[in-house]
């Protein structure tokens, strides 16, 4: 049911439906079928045939015309064109894989192969856009005039990935508002297009992103962002204004949505712009809040007192939203089905129409039932054929544009112009929107459906879907079978939505009130007096207490083994399913508890929202994994055969001691704990000093879960307490993430027997890292530099993953830094509680000590390309600002030892040998990444960068539990994989009895038995 109701005239759809057939029927017969409708070149093109004809060399093709103008020299286009109709074998059709073979490498067929290739991807995407240059669109616009179309010059730009970048987008609308007035503006009038039915309109109509005028565009600080937009926004409406000229705002992402339209409101709703009706906003009817939107579009245009116009489209990302959707977890925010999208443009439409005086609809789509029913329900509605236009994009449907025009209606040609290589996102865009199956275009010129067919009404389409869907049994009864659901990642908190900001802001200030509270030591449920205090403070002000403890010291070190000790067998012997539920329990409390626990983070250890967050969400998969881990585990105890019975037993090692770090202070003891007891163990937990209150809350949520008192003991306190533990004869394990040295101290420690030990004590470490990403001379920079970004300086690079060495291939390594550097340098610092920080303080004074003293190594061993300073923030917390160092050799120390903040070393490789070569060549083995366009370099890297989580044109940071066990080794760690399927056997030993069950020829029969471990 529509959201929208309408209030004029009332026609019954049927009728509403005829008229609309009538009108499309006729503007089919108006502009003919076949390959020359819409635009002919486009269609008969070859390549269009073998992209529409096989799925797999569409997507490699796709690829290949996106690396293109990446690729510098014949033997790049040649080698690239190879590579990627490899992954699609036999299906390229011959004649392509003749010419490529008739092309060797060396050869002059490469020059010929790389020169015909250049073409193609050029001529194709000289289809779609209006003109390198702003002569060249100034041709393309009087050309349209001359053809009585009018046109809404968008600008092409690369991601924007820094403020100067920004800057010279702004620039640039400002040259092409000026230009283009000046010159239109001496331009004889073209009534159908100059005029509405109220007089004359603006000639000069520009499209912008808002994204384009800020690098940071993010509705997590949507302050900042209205603020920086709104600066660079406001002198193009000034000067549109001023010109005569209109200015629209494209939509873009559904992440970006909300805010678009909170700055167009806001800033539109100024005294200066409030009275100027030359704007608009685009409104995509495939989101599913659109009809929302429009009715709340309406109200505030009303209170504004002045019309906007909206162009309604169905949405260019509908593949990106339903693909991020699924990876994040999130709700899809679009309609699934394509005949929603369709019924919900009608509807959006009739409501446009109806409120025309107040909302000036514009109608881009390529679709002729669409615009059919736009007109039909415009003709009901006695709406002034002037009131309204048809917009479509360059390059397509050229005749449905010359028809419309022929029929007296104003036609709107969206023009993109800019350079090839920002081109190439927004060609592929089209190409893949022209191919998709459930494109029009395609049903109506390649696929050759019936006129009836094409124009039907989609909820009659809706019907029939309906009646063909069958109902997913097998899931309805998978459902039903598993009590508990299989496992899935809990979804990052999405920020973008108003009602998260408000719940974390709430939950900062309740954290703010808790400040500064004494915790005693808890020792078997018993509150221990240990004489010493010491004090958690806030990195981001460091004067502010953030919790006192009880500190514990050696002598309760050793109470706590005796307890754990004692606990043992009792919690060994506890059903796995009863530990399972502990865990399922605790992870319910942490999702109730979700914001107040990101909220401590951000205070005891300056985590940004989105970290802190992410943090929280690890914890709780930790225990969500790991319980449904075990219960697998104490299913699967039989391996019998006729006349044999195997059964095997897996039982806790006895006493755990964890040692965790602070950089994940919620995440990483809770693995590291739970995994311990979901296994039988008891545990003594020692959080990092740093750290103490994020252990403290574990403790409470356990104890809430029902764990009984004595199986798990935290104890905050210094080094001593940790070495008093692993050296204790009487613990069996010792699980520990953090420094190499500490790493290898315990290591040495643990190895040692004392007289009256009898066993050796297992030891998980997990150390540090000095991690390399390798940019790939074909590689996309927009995703390297944000993908850089966010691994170097992400938490002021203070994980073990982080990327603290980047090699780059001599062809892109100035451009890579560059911009690299430009953007580093638009990360805002300031406190982790400010929600537009993107690089916090780090830890405390030693680790910026440590920090200040690798930055003034980095002075003498290369060349300092950004040294941000902290200045004032220095006097509230302990702050580093970002450094990037260029020119560093491969053996420096810059580039050899584990800094652990924001320090990026930069090297140059020749080639991918010399890369690996770099990138393989220290004593660490934990993260790494590539970022390529290269199948083939793709694969070689996959092979050849040994390292324990590798990841290509993504960030090498944020493993997800169960997705991406974590872990590395080398120096790194011993090659455990947290979060991963046999992470947990590391705490278990395993006995395995076997009896033969034959007594004389003949055995029990088999059966499937399940024992408790
Ligand atoms: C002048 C102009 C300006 C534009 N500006 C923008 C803009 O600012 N932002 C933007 O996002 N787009 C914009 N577009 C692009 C526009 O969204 C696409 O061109 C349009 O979606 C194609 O729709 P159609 O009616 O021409 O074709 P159709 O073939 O009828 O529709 C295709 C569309 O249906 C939707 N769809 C596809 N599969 C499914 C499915 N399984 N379930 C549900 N829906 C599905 C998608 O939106 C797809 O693009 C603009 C287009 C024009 C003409």
């Amino acid at each position: 049911m529509s959201a929208i109701t309408s209030k004029n005239k009332m026609a019954t759809p049927v009728a509403l439906n005829t008229r609309a057939r009538a009108i499309g029927r006729n503007l089919f017969r108006q502009i003919g079928r076949g390959p020359s409708v819409f635009q002919r070149a486009w269609w008969d093109d070859r390549l269009m045939d073998l992209t529409l004809g096989d799925p797999l060399v569409k997507v490699q093709l796709f690829r290949f015309i996106d690396a293109m103008p990446a690729l510098r020299t014949p033997e790049a286009i040649r080698r690239h064109l190879v590579e990627y109709l490899a992954e699609a074998g036999e299906r390229v059709p011959w004649w392509l894989r003749l010419g490529v073979a008739l092309s060797p490498e060396g050869s002059p067929g490469e020059r010929i192969l790389a020169g015909a290739s250049r073409f193609g991807a050029t001529h194709m995407a000289r289809r779609f856009i209006a003109g390198a240059t702003p002569d060249e669109a100034l041709r393309t616009v009087l050309a349209l005039r001359r053809q009585r179309i009018a046109f809404t010059a968008d600008l092409l730009g690369e991601a924007v990935i820094s403020e100067s970048e920004a800057e010279r987008y702004q620039q640039t609308c400002l040259d092409l508002i000026r230009d283009l007035s000046k010159r239109l503006n001496q331009e004889p009038e073209i009534p159908l297009i100059d005029r509405d039915h109220r007089g004359p309109i603006p000639r000069v109509n520009l499209s912008l992103k808002l994204t384009s005028l800020t690098s940071r565009f993010d509705a997590l600080y949507d302050d900042a962002t209205m603020r920086r937009v709104g600066e660079r926004l406001r002198p193009i409406l000034r000067a549109a204004r001023e010109h005569g000229a209109y200015v629209h705002v494209d939509m873009e992402q559904y992440a970006h949505k909300d805010l678009t339209l909170a700055i167009f409101r806001s800033v539109l709703m100024e005294p200066e712009f409030r009275d100027w009706p030359n704007v608009g906003i685009v409104l995509q009817a495939y989101l599913t809040d659109t009809e929302a939107d429009l009715q709340s579009l309406r109200d505030w245009a009303l209170q504004r007192g002045t019309p906007i116009t909206i162009r309604l489209v169905k949405g260019a990302y509908w593949d990106c939203e339903v693909i991020w959707a699924r990876q994040l977890g999130w709700p899809i925010p679009v309609h699934l089905e394509k005949w929603r999208t369709d019924a919900c443009y009608e509807r959006c439409a009739r409501f446009l129409l109806e409120n025309h005086e107040t909302l000036r609809p514009a109608f881009g789509s390529h679709n002729i039932r669409s615009l059919s029913m736009v007109m039909a329900t415009a003709e009901l509605l006695e709406v002034p054929v002037a009131s309204y236009e048809i917009q479509t994009l360059h390059g397509m449907g050229e005749s449905i544009q010359q028809a419309l025009v022929a029929q007296g209606k104003r036609v709107r040609v969206y023009t993109p112009y800019g350079a090839m290589l920002p081109g190439m996102a927004y060609l592929v865009r089209r190409l893949l929107e022209n191919t998709s199956n459930e494109s029009f275009l395609k049903a109506s010129v390649a696929e050759h459906v019936e006129v009836e067919e094409l124009l039907r009404d989609p909820e009659e389409v809706g019907t029939m879907w309906g009646r063909n869907q069958k109902p997913n049994r097998s899931n309805a009864a998978h459902r039903a079978a598993s009590a508990r659901p299989p496992f899935r990642n809990e979804p990052p908190t999405d920020f973008t939505r108003e009602q998260a900001r408000n719940a974390m802001e709430a939950a900062l200030s309740r954290v703010q009130g808790d400040l500064g509270r004494l915790y005693p030591l808890n020792l078997g449920g018993s509150e221990v007096s240990t004489g010493k205090e010491f004090t958690s403070n806030d990195p981001s002000a460091s004067s502010t207490v953030v919790a006192r403890f009880a500190r514990a010291r050696p002598e309760e070190a050793r109470r706590a083994v005796s307890l754990a000790r004692d606990h043992a067998s009792d919690w060994a012997s506890t059903d796995p399913g009863l530990r399972a539920e502990v865990l399922f329990k605790t992870a319910e409390i942490m999702l109730r508890r979700r914001f107040e626990l990101a909220a401590w983070e951000i205070r005891e250890c300056g985590k940004p929202w989105r970290e802190a967050d992410a943090d929280v969400a690890e914890a709780i998969d930790f225990c969500e994994f790991y319980g449904r881990e075990m219960i697998r585990l104490a299913e699967e105890n039989r391996r019998d055969v006729p006349g044999e019975s195997n059964h095997i037993e897996r039982i806790a090692r006895g006493v755990a001691v964890v040692i965790a770090p602070w950089n994940f202070p919620l995440a990483i003891p809770t693995g590291m704990t739970v995994a311990a007891l979901v296994t039988g163990n008891t545990v003594i937990l020692k959080p990092s000093e740093r750290s103490p209150m994020m252990a403290h809350l574990l403790g409470e949520m356990m104890r809430e879960a029902g764990l009984p008192e004595g199986v798990l003991t935290i104890l905050p306190g210094f080094g001593d307490v940790g070495e008093t533990l692993v050296s204790d004869p009487r613990i069996d394990m010792i699980v520990f993430t953090g420094s190499r040295d500490v790493g290898l101290k315990i290591s040495r420690q643990a190895a040692e027997v004392v007289p009256g030990q009898d066993h050796v004590k297992r030891v998980i470490a997990e150390m540090g890292g000095k991690n390399a990403i390798i940019i790939d001379d074909d590689a996309d920079l927009d995703e390297a530099v944000a993908g850089v970004l966010q691994s170097a300086f992400g938490y002021s690079g203070q994980k073990c993953s982080a990327c603290s060495r980047l090699i780059v291939l001599d062809g892109v390594h100035d451009a890579m830094l560059d911009r690299l550097v430009e953007a580093a340098r638009a990360l805002p610092m300031g406190p982790a509680a400010d929600p537009d920080t993107a690089v916090g303080p780090v830890i405390d004074d030693r680790a910026r000590e440590r920090i200040e003293a690798y930055k003034a190594l980095a002075a003498s061993e290369g060349e300092v390309r950004l040294s941000v300073d902290p200045g004032a923030l220095s006097d509230q917390g302990h702050y580093v600002g970002p450094l990037i160092v260029s020119d560093v050799q491969p053996e420096a120390r810059i580039a050899q030892e584990e800094v652990f903040g924001p320090v990026l070393a930069v090297l140059r490789a020749a080639d991918l040998d010399e890369a690996l070569r770099i990138a393989n060549g220290t004593q660490y083995a934990l993260t790494g990444g590539l970022y390529s366009r290269s199948p083939a370099h793709i694969a070689r890297v996959k092979q050849e960068f040994r390292v324990g989580n590798l990841y290509i044109n993504r960030p090498i940071t944020g493993a997800l539990v169960d997705r991406q066990p974590f872990g590395g080794f080398r120096l790194s760690g011993i090659g455990t994989k947290a979060g991963g399927s046999d992470y947990l056997l590391e705490f278990l030993l395993t006995r395995t009895v076997t009896e033969n069950t034959m007594r004389r020829g003949f055995a029990p029969e088999l059966e499937t038995q399940s024992a408790t471990v």
